[in-house]
């Protein structure tokens, strides 16, 4: 367990808000890898999981990306009240989402949500030199978060916006983008 100080709290899209978490105690937190979560506790005894989606080389912070659920029982919903100096405890990085190794190629798809192992992963790749692609599918243009990442040199070459409201050319395309998967250096990601 590590207790971590909300250190930014910043709205990066409609409903999400994003979270910089950096050690209470001023020290280096545990690496992680691409794909990696935190369970974080929360007041009322609830615990969530939130996928880590930061640069994997950083160990000074952990950044989590979190939807404010409309069903929320209070996991989500506690998390948007926490405010910039909050303490909060978490258990270290766990990964059950890895990256294999030795891909010729890497096709990441998210919807909503689902970005956030997904952009971690990407900057993994990008750090590698890896070849991949991201498809970020989203209802419309104010529900994609981390917006500015994707404006960055780096991933904006290689990332595919789908947006539900931005007519057909766009929009995701199953059989081509899988057909490319049949090679088997190929390896496919998908988070909902
Ligand atoms: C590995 C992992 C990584 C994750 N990463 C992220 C992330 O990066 N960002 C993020 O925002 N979330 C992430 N999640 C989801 C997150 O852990 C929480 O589940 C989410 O924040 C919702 O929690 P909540 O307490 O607000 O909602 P909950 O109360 O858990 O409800 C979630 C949904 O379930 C429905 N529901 C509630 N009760 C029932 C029931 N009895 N039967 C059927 N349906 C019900 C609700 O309507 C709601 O839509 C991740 C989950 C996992 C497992």
């Amino acid at each position: 367990m590590l207790t971590v100080k909300v250190t930014s709290k910043t709205v990066v899209a409609d409903g999400i808000c994003s979270f910089e978490l950096t050690s209470a105690e001023g020290v280096l937190l545990p690496a992680f890898s691409a794909g990696s979560h935190i369970e974080v506790h929360l007041p009322g005894g609830l615990i969530r999981q939130y996928s880590l989606c930061n640069n994997p080389d950083e160990n000074h912070r952990y950044v989590i990306g979190v939807l404010k659920d409309p069903g929320s029982r209070g996991g989500s919903v506690a998390m948007h009240e926490l405010m910039e100096g909050a303490e909060i405890v978490i258990g270290e990085p766990k990964n059950h989402f890895a990256l294999a190794r030795h891909a010729t190629h890497s096709i990441l798809v998210a919807g909503g949500i689902g970005i956030t192992p997904l952009l971690c992963m990407a900057k993994r790749l990008v750090n590698e030199g890896a070849s991949f692609e991201l498809h970020y599918c989203a209802r419309t243009l104010d529900k994609i978060a981390f917006k500015e990442r994707f404006r960055l040199h780096d991933l904006v070459s290689n990332t595919f916006l789908h947006l539900d409201d931005h007519g057909d050319s766009q929009q995701f395309n199953t059989r081509a983008t899988f057909s490319r998967s049949a090679d088997p250096g190929t390896h496919v990601y998908r988070a909902p």
